[in-house]
């Protein structure tokens, strides 16, 4: 896999800079724009009317599910329904518990307080962040040793919103202090196609229905995707069209990119031919197949499996992955004791 440039993966659903700096302007601000995801909304627009009746913030809220799906505008959204600002930060920014400490005291009653990839805060960290919750108070102990001193703060009401791609990835204690958990599911194509449009329209770009139903079903359910393979279709249909994103402008656009009509790429066809090839179609461990793949266990779980798993292409077992027979179909593999289907 040596030869695989994993940093320029272009259905990498992480965010990318300077590839995805226009997510900011391509941002739903209102719950009424921000498209799919049918339960949370409902859940959510109920949490919303009943806490601004209340007059109080929203409840604590854990959003989970793989990256790209649209955890940060969510966040951005509630605090805008409710009228309040939003910090955003993320686990790994906080290192220390005086990380945490400024960030909280600097919060106005009704705050919003997003932290993105909360799994990966220090424990030290979360520790300063049990009491705020619940009982809005920091008790922040300085100095070590016999010469420590502990003071409490108070802590205006906020709301946390935390972001994570498993929920199980996070300790018991922090879980159970979210009085919310939504969990965002991948995207239809359906939904995909009206987010392109709706980016399209934001974006100038011309396009058309098929050309959006093209770049959708090639964006793995994750909008993210959706809208980087967008900008780059832009970008042909520019320079070797006439500027109007058609389904084959798109079809032609993605093929050069190395992204098949399900969305998959060159890596996700060497994992998938490594598990059959190397591993005759599996069980095969995480942690092997990650080595295998030069990737990291977690990465390959939470990043990579999710839409391979959706489209059935691999299943989780109790002894490890399995490549189905729809993925050997797909990459024209013989499904080992079945007779080889002839087609043209
Ligand atoms: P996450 O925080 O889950 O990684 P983001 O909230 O940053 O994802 O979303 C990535 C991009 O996808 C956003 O800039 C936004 O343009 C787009 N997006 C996400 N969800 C939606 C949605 N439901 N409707 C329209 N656009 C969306």
């Amino acid at each position: 896999m040596e030869d695989f440039d994993f940093e320029n993966r272009i259905v990498a659903p992480q965010y990318v800079n300077n590839v995805d700096d226009s997510e900011f302007s391509l941002r739903p601000r209102a719950l009424s724009e921000y498209i799919g995801q049918e339960q949370v909304k409902e859940n959510l627009s109920i949490y919303i009317e009943a806490a601004r009746a209340r007059r109080e913030p929203i409840d604590h809220v854990l959003l989970y599910g793989p990256p790209g799906l649209g955890k940060t505008t969510l966040a951005g959204i509630i605090a805008r329904e409710m009228g309040v600002n939003i910090r955003i930060t993320s686990g790994p920014a906080i290192k220390i518990p005086g990380d945490l400490v400024a960030l909280l005291t600097g919060l106005e009653e009704g705050d919003v307080l997003f932290i993105d990839e909360i799994h990966r805060l220090p424990s030290t960290v979360e520790e300063v962040l049990y009491p705020a919750m619940e009982d809005n108070a920091i008790d922040f102990v300085f100095g070590k040793g016999a010469a420590a001193r502990s003071i409490r703060l108070d802590v205006k009401p906020f709301t946390l919103i935390g972001a994570t791609t498993r929920s199980g990835q996070l300790t018991a204690p922090l879980r159970d202090r979210f009085g919310v958990l939504l969990r965002l599911e991948l995207y239809k194509v359906e939904e995909l196609a009206e987010i392109v449009t709706r980016s399209a329209g934001i974006l100038g770009i011309e396009i058309e229905s098929d050309g959006a139903i093209e770049i959708a079903s090639r964006s793995r359910g994750t909008p993210r995707i959706a809208n980087r393979l967008l900008k780059r279709v832009r970008d042909i249909a520019q320079v070797r069209y006439d500027g109007v994103i058609t389904e084959q402008v798109a079809r032609d656009a993605l093929d050069r990119f190395g992204i098949d009509e399900l969305g998959l790429d060159e890596f996700d066809r060497k994992m998938l031919s490594a598990i059959i090839n190397n591993y005759g179609g599996g069980p095969v461990g995480l942690d092997t197949l990650a080595a295998a793949l030069g990737e990291e266990a977690v990465t390959v779980e939470d990043v990579y499996e999710p839409y391979l798993m959706q489209i059935g292409f691999l299943m989780r077992t109790a002894r490890g992955r399995c490549v189905t027979p729809a993925a050997y179909n797909h990459l024209n593999i013989p499904v080992p004791g079945q007779q080889p289907i002839f087609g043209d």
